[in-house]
């Protein structure tokens, strides 16, 4: 059987989940010269917490892919709220308590907040726990990662290594932890290049 180029998430457990919202987790971003858009900047969807775990910590990192269409332009900040919107949609009909990811990165290499880091993410079939979920937007089955980009996911993988003492093996593409093809053939040596 084919594997799906597409991220093929499910929704999380909903056992053991948080009571309430929960303060975020100060990750000093300035000081890797990191701009992270907040959340609030894209949506004003309050969370379900109810749906979601605590995450506790974390000790390893899944990069994906949004797959789907192919924009070929970096794309300007709306048409990425747009994007950014119609993923947490979908997660949320699919009663996720907020969009999966931890974090997504655009064409241009912006970085924008999704779901706190105070929970667990939804982005991979039974391997959220201590998980953190990076996605680009783009299908790296097709195109390549943009320079821009390639260049915010290091420092953000760098950070996140500090931030939480990640181990650099246990930086993952979706494909390495679930029946996917995501991040893309185009994308995924870059992460086995990072780890050797
Ligand atoms: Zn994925």
């Amino acid at each position: 059987m084919a594997l799906p180029v597409s991220c093929g998430l499910i929704p999380t457990t909903q056992a053991a989940v948080a009571k309430r919202l929960l303060p975020p987790i100060d990750v000093d971003y300035a000081k890797e010269g990191l701009v992270v858009s907040p959340r609030a900047n894209w949506t004003t969807m309050v969370p379900r917490p109810w749906r979601m775990r605590e995450a506790g910590g974390f000790d390893r990192i899944t990069v994906h892919h949004t797959a789907g269409e192919v924009p070929v332009q970096p794309l300007a900040e709306p048409k990425v709220i747009e994007a950014l919107n119609s993923i947490l949609q979908d997660h949320w009909q699919r009663q996720y308590g907020d969009i999966g990811y931890h974090f997504l990165l655009d064409r241009a290499g912006r970085i924008w907040e999704c779901r706190s880091l105070v929970y667990e993410g939804a982005h991979v079939v039974d391997q959220n726990e201590r998980n953190i979920g990076v996605v680009l937007l783009g299908n790296y089955e097709i195109q390549e990662p943009t320079g821009e980009q390639v260049g915010s996911l290091m420092k953000l993988l760098g950070l996140l290594r500090r931030t939480f003492d990640i181990k650099l093996h246990r930086i993952y593409g979706h494909r390495d932890l679930g029946q996917s093809l995501c991040p893309g053939r185009r994308l995924y040596p870059l992460i086995e290049q990072l780890k050797s």
